[in-house]
C-alpha cells in the first residue's frame, strides 16, 4: 500500500521512511523545497520507484496537500516547525502547524482512499505544570494551560510555550474535526505524543532535540541542578516504530498515545555517555530528583510498543553525529 508522509526530511520522517520503504510500502513523501527533494531521493535511491517526492512549499495554504494525498492509503503527518533551544516566534512555531494541521483535514475530508491518518502531536500536548511525581495519562491529560495562553496573549509567550500550544491545537482541532465527522470518513485516526526524542542522526540537517544532546555533552558546564527531572524521552527508531504500528494495528483506530522509554536527568545522560571514553563529556555531579511517571500500559497493550534503552539512545546520538563532523 501507499503511504503519505508530510515532513520528509525530517529527523523522525527519515528513519520513518526508512522502516516502511524496508517493509515493502510505497512512500509519498512532502518537502519544502526541489533541494531537499532530491536529497531524500537519493537517499532512498535503492528503492527505486517504491519513493517519490512532492514539493508542498507552503503546508498553511488551502488545498496544499490535495495533490499529495491522492491515492494514497494512509496519512502520516510529521511536519511541524520544533524550536531550536525554544525559541521562535508566533509566525513561527505557532501558525504553520495548527494552519498546516487545519489545511491536511481539508484536504482528507473528502478522500475515499485514506483508512488511516496518524499525527505526530508531542508530550508537550499533554504535559501540564503538575508536581513532581504525577502520572501522566493520555486519556486524562492535556496542556490547556498552554491552549489558554495562547488565546490571552499569543505575542508574548516565550518559544517552548508557543511550540506547547501549537502541538496541542493542532492535535485537538485534529481531534474534534475527526469527532464531528467521522460518521462520513473512510479513515480513523491515531495520534502520538512523544516527548525528547534522541537517536542516530540520518538526515540531512541535524534537528533540535539532537543539538541538545550535543550542547550538554560538549559546550554545557554542568552544575549540580543536572540531577533535576528533565523530561521523559524517547529513541526515535522506537517513535518512528510506534507509528508503523499505528498504521498496522486496526484497535489502534481512534486512539491517542504515550509512548515513552521513561524519564529521565541530564545526569542520567552523562553517565550513560562515560562509555564512549570521550574525555571532553563531563562527569556531572551526582543527584537525583523524584522524576515523574508516565502511564504507557496502552502503547504497550495495543501497538505492541517496546523500547530501547537511554544509553544506547543517547550514545547512537553523539556517535553518529561525530561521524559525520557535525559538532553542534
Ligand atoms: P525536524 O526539525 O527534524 O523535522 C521537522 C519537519 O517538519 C521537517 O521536514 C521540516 O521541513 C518540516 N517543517 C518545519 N517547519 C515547517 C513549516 N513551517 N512548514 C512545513 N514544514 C515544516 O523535527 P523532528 O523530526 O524532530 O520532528 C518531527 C515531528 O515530531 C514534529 O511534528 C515534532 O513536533 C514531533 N516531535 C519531535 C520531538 C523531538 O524531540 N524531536 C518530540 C516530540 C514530538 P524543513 O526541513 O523544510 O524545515
Amino acid at each position: 500500500s501507499t503511504v503519505l508522509v508530510t515532513g520528509a526530511n525530517g529527523f523522525l520522517a527519515v528513519h520513518l521512511i526508512t522502516e516502511l520503504l524496508e517493509q515493502g510500502y510505497t512512500v509519498r513523501g512532502t518537502v519544502r523545497s526541489l533541494s531537499k527533494g532530491e536529497w531524500i531521493k537519493n537517499k532512498f535511491a535503492s528503492f527505486g520507484e517504491k519513493f517519490e517526492y512532492l514539493v508542498v512549499e507552503d503546508i498553511t495554504k488551502e488545498g496544499a496537500f490535495d495533490e499529495a494525498i491522492k491515492g494514497v492509503d494512509a496519512v502520516l503527518h510529521t511536519a511541524s516547525a520544533v524550536p531550536e533551544n525554544w525559541v521562535g516566534t508566533y509566525e513561527i512555531l505557532y501558525v504553520p502547524c495548527v494552519k498546516g494541521t487545519e489545511s491536511i483535514v481539508k484536504s482528507l475530508q473528502g478522500s475515499r482512499t485514506v483508512k488511516r491518518v496518524v499525527f505526530t502531536s508531542s508530550f508537550t500536548a499533554v504535559w501540564g505544570p503538575h508536581p513532581l511525581g504525577y502520572t501522566y495519562s493520555e486519556v486524562r491529560d492535556w496542556n490547556d494551560t498552554a491552549s489558554k495562553l495562547i488565546k490571552e496573549k499569543p505575542h508574548e509567550l516565550p518559544g517552548s510555550m508557543l511550540y506547547f500550544a501549537a502541538k496541542t491545537d493542532s492535535e485537538r482541532a485534529f481531534w474534534k474535526f475527526y469527532e464531528e465527522h467521522k460518521d462520513q470518513l473512510a479513515w480513523d485516526l491515531v495520534t502520538l505524543t512523544p516527548p525528547y526524542t534522541f537517536g542516530p542522526v540520518i538526515q540531512e540537517v541535524p534537528n533540535a532535540s539532537t543539538k541538545m544532546i550535543w550542547k550538554k555533552a560538549f559546550k554545557d558546564n554542568p552544575a549540580d541542578q543536572v540531577g533535576q527531572h528533565a523530561g521523559f524521552w524517547i529513541d526515535v527508531r522506537d517513535c518512528a516504530h510506534a507509528h508503523l504500528l499505528s498504521l498496522q494495528k486496526e484497535q489502534a483506530g481512534g486512539e491517542r498515545f504515550l509512548i515513552t522509554g521513561g524519564a529521565f536527568t541530564w545526569q542520567d545522560v552523562y553517565n550513560e555517555l562515560q562509555s564512549l571514553h570521550i574525555p571532553e563529556i563531563p562527569k556531572g555531579v551526582e543527584t537525583k530528583d523524584v522524576l515523574d511517571i508516565p502511564n504507557t500500559s496502552k502503547a504497550a497493550n495495543t501497538l505492541g510498543m517496546t523500547y530501547r534503552t537511554l544509553g544506547e539512545s543517547v550514545r547512537d546520538t553523539i556517535v553518529t553525529l561525530r561521524e559525520r563532523g557535525i559538532n553542534e
